[in-house]
């Protein structure tokens, strides 16, 4: 019972991580075991990695499907083998920020419900989160799309918050997984809503057109002319910025329209005395021209069940962001395609030992 057989990609300090085998958890009351189908090499774990954000023996990892390996005591609606999808995060639903819709700002909400983290064979799923926000996946629902529950609802959050109609016009600044994941998502919840996908690099603003991109441009002068194009010289309804930084909230601004919205969706680079780079723009911007600038930040049970049911129609089909699948013993190999922007959505499946295991059990 007590053998080291789940495989977990552990901290090491800085940016370091190993492969270490630890004792399997065991579900208690209320709880799932799920063993590992995939799990998503999000932002936000490049960014702990980066800047050295996790403590030694944290795993990471937290865009997570598996399947049912063992149910704890009083928990209803899961069988054993059932492919399942569930947030990490689940807010209170009665604290003062849920009652005021700022659900992500709960206290309660930045428990992990995860165990040790999704970066591992096996892992388990705490009473709320099952209770909660653990969605059951029919079969025509695949592993790699379901794995985009978690990221596709706080980019649900932005397009929300930002008050974008049906026919508005909106831009994403950065054609990675995160800004191409709110191309689908814009395009999945508000179907005519015409986006144009700003990027440097060429391959992804190809992507990024063969993804029923509105326009594409290059950042810069390219910009501005492609959003005058698409809105009648008026500038976007909605600026998406993926980016992150002061330059580039300085760009959105300048393509945004007169009374329209700005959504941070990106860390900030850190200073010199490691916070978040200041920003500079004109104040006027805001005054003057009712421009708005807001943040949003993860995402709350209401956008994942609605991520959940574009997903079930088929309105929302994430797959095509997927470019790599290893194992967790890749790790690392992983990690270097994201920084180098030679993958888009790199996919975590379970570690070799752990494939051995199920191929000869089977
Ligand atoms: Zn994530
Ligand atoms: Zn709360």
């Amino acid at each position: 019972m007590t053998e080291a057989n789940n495989h977990v990609v552990a901290c090491r300090g800085g940016d370091a991580t190993e492969l270490e085998a630890r004792a399997r958890p065991q579900a208690g009351p209320g709880e799932l075991l799920l063993k590992l189908r995939v799990v998503g090499f999000c932002g936000t774990d490049l960014f702990k990695l980066d800047t050295g954000a996790a403590a030694n023996g944290t795993v990471l990892g937290h865009e997570l499907v598996g399947e049912v390996a063992q149910v704890g005591d009083g928990v209803t609606g899961f069988d054993l083998g059932d492919r399942v999808a569930v947030p990490h995060h689940v807010p209170c639903g009665t604290c003062l920020m849920c009652r005021r819709g700022n659900e992500t700002m709960c206290e309660t909400f930045r428990e992990n419900l995860m165990a040790p983290g999704g970066f591992a064979d096996w892992v388990l799923i705490k009473a709320r989160a099952t209770a909660e926000a653990a969605h059951r996946l029919p079969d025509h629902v695949s592993d790699e799309a379901a794995v985009f529950v978690e990221p596709a609802a706080c980019v649900l959050r932005g397009v929300v918050r930002s008050d974008i109609t049906d026919d508005g016009i909106a831009v994403v600044q950065g054609g990675g997984s995160m800004g191409l994941l709110h191309l689908l998502v814009l395009k999945a919840a508000r179907p005519d809503v015409k986006v144009l996908i700003v990027d440097p690099q060429a391959d992804r603003r190809d992507l990024a057109r063969s993804l029923d991109a509105g326009a594409v441009a290059e950042p810069g002068d390219a910009a501005v002319d492609a959003v005058r194009g698409l809105s009648a010289g008026a500038g976007a309804d909605a600026v998406f910025d993926t980016v992150g930084g002061a330059g580039p909230l300085r760009a959105a601004l300048a393509l945004t329209r007169q009374g329209g919205t700005v959504v941070l969706f990106a860390h900030a680079p850190a200073d010199d005395n490691g916070v978040g780079q200041a920003a500079d723009f004109d104040l006027n911007d805001l005054f003057k021209y009712e421009k708005r600038v807001l943040g949003t930040y993860s995402g709350a049970l209401t956008e994942q069940a609605e991520i959940f049911r574009l997903l079930q129609t088929g309105a929302f089909d994430p797959t095509p962001l997927v470019t790599h699948r290893m194992p967790l013993d890749d790790f690392r190999q992983g990690l270097d395609l994201v920084r180098r922007r030679a993958a888009l959505k790199v996919l975590f499946t379970p570690s070799r030992a752990a494939q051995a295991s199920t191929e000869s059990s089977a």
